[in-house]
């Protein structure tokens, strides 16, 4: 898909914004006398805006993703990400949404938040991608069909030849969300953006990189969709105190931790195959693991008694008797693998 037929699918009211202009746009020098943004001018070290570019922390991010800053949005999380999709590209009442199930909630949130319908095809059951059905139920009104990959809850990631087979169909724009792709066996579907004009990759640095409280939510896209982004956003959606804190944090080198995670699935996904009840034990590219238990939810309520707390998708279409466990530190999946293997005793 061209550049144009990309903006083609933007909202009227979207193409047509005159963004909000900071009190700074104007004067680029780091140097002078501020009196243009009714800031207090004792400093204090957080008494200015701070900038709504974000441009330090994307040349960091972009060192760390091999994205160029232009390709680069920052977020409240992937949250803001996901609801910018909606906002910029979805006429309420009149465009709709594709995605899979199981998967993510906050697509579905983040829609009926926008009143954008949602049409969910479901998984098939060893949780791959139904591609032809998934590009069926596509009209000429469906502007977004989000994956997500690896996918929450299960676990599994799709191979990226199946991502580009969708990105060659669909004429809309597909938003690949990939909160954890740090832990798969795979690479980034990041490497199409140049060949594909219609892909938005969603990252984070809440789950790898361990910032979750930070509230840092990336997507990657052509520059031209990014400059949409920026112009929809908040000016100053991201504040100064979690930029440094980011600056800082992203210095460590986490792939030792990544690793040990790594490792420590594929053990806990050993161990827990051997656990009474236990129906399937799901490969997972991610933290955590599917799990199919024998009545899941006396399984979950047994472990909140022990104060172990895992996430209950029994209810969830698809993931009937299913608990998605993260994974912990080896002392933390070594106590929920003794409390499982003594449950029955
Ligand atoms: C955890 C997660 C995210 C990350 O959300 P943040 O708002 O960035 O913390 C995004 N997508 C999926 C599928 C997730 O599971």
């Amino acid at each position: 898909m061209k550049i144009e037929d990309v903006l083609r699918l933007v909202r009227k009211n979207i193409s047509g914004l005159a963004p909000y202009s900071t009190a700074r746009d104007e004067y680029k020098g780091a140097l002078g006398v501020f009196l243009d943004a009714n800031e207090n001018p004792f400093e204090n070290g957080y008494n200015r805006y701070p900038d709504p570019r974000q441009q330090k922390l994307k040349e960091i991010i972009s060192n760390i993703k091999s994205v160029p800053a232009e390709q680069i949005f920052v977020g409240n999380g992937s949250d803001e990400a996901i609801d910018l999709c909606y906002r910029i590209f979805c006429e309420p009442r009149v465009d709709n949404v594709v995605t899979i199930s199981p998967t993510y909630g906050m697509y579905r949130v983040a829609a009926d938040i926008n009143d954008v319908e949602v049409r969910e095809v479901a998984l098939n059951s060893d949780f791959s991608l139904p591609i032809e059905q998934l590009l069926a139920t596509c009209d000429e009104h469906t502007k977004l069909m989000f994956v997500c990959s690896p996918n929450n809850p299960s676990g599994n990631i799709y191979p990226i030849e199946q991502i580009k087979q969708l990105l060659d169909s669909f004429s809309g724009i597909l938003v690949v969300d990939e909160a954890y792709i740090d832990f798969a066996n795979q690479n980034s579907v990041a490497t199409l953006l140049s060949e594909y004009k219609n892909l938005i990759v969603l990252q984070t640095l809440s789950k790898a990189y361990g910032l979750a409280a930070l509230r840092l939510g990336l997507a990657f896209a052509d520059e031209s969709v990014m400059q949409l982004f920026a112009k929809v956003k908040y000016p100053y959606n991201i504040n100064l105190a979690g930029m440094e804190q980011a600056a800082v944090l992203l210095k460590r080198d986490v792939r030792a931790e990544i690793e040990k995670l790594k490792n420590e699935r594929e053990r806990l996904s050993a161990e827990l195959v051997n656990i009474p009840g236990v129906l399937h034990v799901y490969p997972s590219d991610a933290n955590f693991i599917l799990v199919k238990i024998e009545n899941a939810r006396d399984v979950y309520d047994f472990l909140i008694a022990q104060q172990i707390i895992v996430r209950d998708r029994s209810h969830v279409p698809g993931c009937e008797d299913c608990l998605r466990i993260t994974v912990g530190t080896p002392a933390e999946n070594e106590r929920l693998i003794a409390v499982m293997k003594n449950r029955d005793k």
